[in-house]
């Protein structure tokens, strides 16, 4: 199943690398060699652009009904194959199966969600300043879409952007990262096994300075919609800016979880684990700022830590270079005073695997609290009151999530009033959000736009304002 080449796929058909140079994908589960990908670079950047371009106009002119069918179509068959495309996502991600079914459920949810928009998605019709007209707004396609993406949950990240993309009338070149290349391979074979028209979403494999630049580059490209860390969004929206290309941006997160002293406490500590250590703590809406009251420290710390000591591998992070980061950051945290109360260390010798980590002593200034690591890290720190836990929570150049544990309604509505954050969660974990809530961050999270949700149309189409003179006689 899992083929020795990954080639990308351009205007239907599968294709090497056209400067016949390949990357080698290892397993972040032991180290061992998985298959290779095609190294693309600005040639295929430009084909795979230039087939989105040509097959866009007949995929439009369908209409949103039929568009939205072959998505569900898509994640019909996605569903019918949950086993296999979770094998994949397995072996390239090195996370559990389990884990792994369960975000081929999140991306067919999200395909049907997206299907159900073919019928659904409303313009507005208003009334018009002078007498008979009519007003009213229609979505049209963007055009041709980049779409770029980070590695972390890959076929949700294929499928939060390609069937918004698809279903809004788009052309799409897919650029997955590096690190999963098997899950969009896969995916694009599904896509054109339900007879997605063959240009209408094109995959290129590679690295994003060599194969996704040229794509964000490209003045054929209309859109660029990115998921991945904030350091590459600020250089990608850069390239965009010169252009004057729309852009969208999800980002990183450094979110706060808070635990008030009138909370559950063995609730809070439950939600902490799984926010924090759930897919090797590699999710941006992961916690890794865990804020606790002073009243209830001591007695949360305990229970913390405990839990740890129980938890079950959590699996390895994504590559050498991720897990070497994280230890790095660990290290100089220790070294500017901090205390590592459990994990700090690599675990085995094959793959890349971390033990779940928690400090306490790190100032709010230093890097290990103002840094995304995209690992299995969280800090304590302890506060007095709910003030004080606002301003901290807000002490940060992001605001994805944020997460409060109280009894008081009070507190919760406070906190979600004052926080800066696109997603505020009462007493469960720092997470996504549904496939029809909008989801996106604040600050260095993002650009401002909503992925997921009917927000997603506002990112893959544009409204058009149409003012209709309804008899030209007497207009
Ligand atoms: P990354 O920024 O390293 O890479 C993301 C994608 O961009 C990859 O496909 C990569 O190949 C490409 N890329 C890298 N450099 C590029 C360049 N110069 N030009 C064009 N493309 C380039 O991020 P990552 O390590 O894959 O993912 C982790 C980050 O993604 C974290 O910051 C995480 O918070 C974020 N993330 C955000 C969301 C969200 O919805 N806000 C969801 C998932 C992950």
């Amino acid at each position: 199943m899992i083929p020795d080449e990954v080639p990308n796929l351009v205007a239907g058909e599968e294709r090497p690398p056209a400067g016949g140079a390949w990357l080698e994908k290892l397993r972040p589960a032991d180290g061992t060699s998985l298959c290779r990908i095609a190294r693309s670079g600005a040639a295929d950047a430009e084909t795979a652009v230039a087939a989105a371009r040509e097959a866009q106009p007949a995929w439009a002119a369908q209409t949103p009904v039929d568009r939205g069918n072959l998505v569900r179509e898509i994640a019909e068959l996605l569903r019918d194959r949950r086993d296999e495309a979770s094998e994949l996502v397995a072996a390239e991600t090195g996370k559990t199966l389990e884990l792994a079914r369960g975000e081929v459920d999140a991306a067919v949810e999200m395909g049907f969600f997206v299907a159900g928009e073919g019928r659904r998605s409303y313009g507005r019709t208003t009334t018009a300043s002078m007498p008979h007209r009519t007003v009213l707004t229609l979505r049209r396609p963007v055009g041709v879409a980049a779409l770029l993406i980070s590695f972390n949950t890959p076929l949700p990240n294929i499928a939060w952007k390609t069937f918004p993309s698809i279903f809004c009338g788009n052309g799409s070149v897919l650029k997955p990262s590096e690190h999963t290349p098997l899950s969009a391979w896969w995916f694009g074979r599904l896509c054109h096994e339900c007879g997605l028209p063959p240009g209408v979403l094109n995959v290129v494999h590679g690295l994003g300075p060599e194969v996704g630049m040229p794509l964000v580059e490209d003045p054929r490209v209309d859109l660029v919609s990115f998921t991945g860390s904030s350091a590459t969004g600020r250089t990608i929206a850069e390239a965009t800016g010169r252009r004057l290309a729309k852009t969208v941006m999800e980002l990183g997160g450094k979110n706060a979880l808070v635990v008030c002293d009138d909370a559950d406490l063995g609730r809070a500590v439950e939600w902490t684990v799984a926010s924090a250590f759930s897919n090797a703590g590699q999710r941006c809406a992961a916690a890794s700022r865990i804020v606790v009251f002073d009243a209830v420290y001591e007695e949360f710390r305990r229970l913390l830590v405990e839990a740890v000591d129980r938890l079950d591998p959590i699996g390895p992070v994504i590559s050498e270079a991720s897990l070497e980061r994280v230890l790095a950051a660990v290290t100089a945290a220790r070294a500017a005073g901090a205390t590592v109360l459990r994990g700090g260390e690599r675990v085995g010798e094959n793959g890349w695997h971390l033990a779940p980590t928690v400090v306490e002593g790190a100032t709010p200034g230093a890097p290990l609290s103002r840094e995304e690591l995209f690992g299995p890290v969280a800090a304590l720190y302890r506060v007095p009151g709910l003030a004080e836990a606002i301003t901290l929570t807000n002490d940060s150049a992001y605001g994805l999530t944020a997460a409060i544990h109280t009894a008081s309604v009070h507190r919760a509505m406070l906190f979600a009033e004052q926080v800066a954050a696109g997603v505020v969660v009462v007493n469960a974990g720092t997470h996504g959000s549904e496939p029809h809530m909008g989801f996106g961050g604040v600050g260095q999270s993002g650009t401002g736009w909503r992925e997921a949700g009917v927000e997603a149309l506002d990112v893959y189409s544009e409204t058009q304002y149409v003012n209709l003179v309804v008899d030209p006689g007497l207009a």
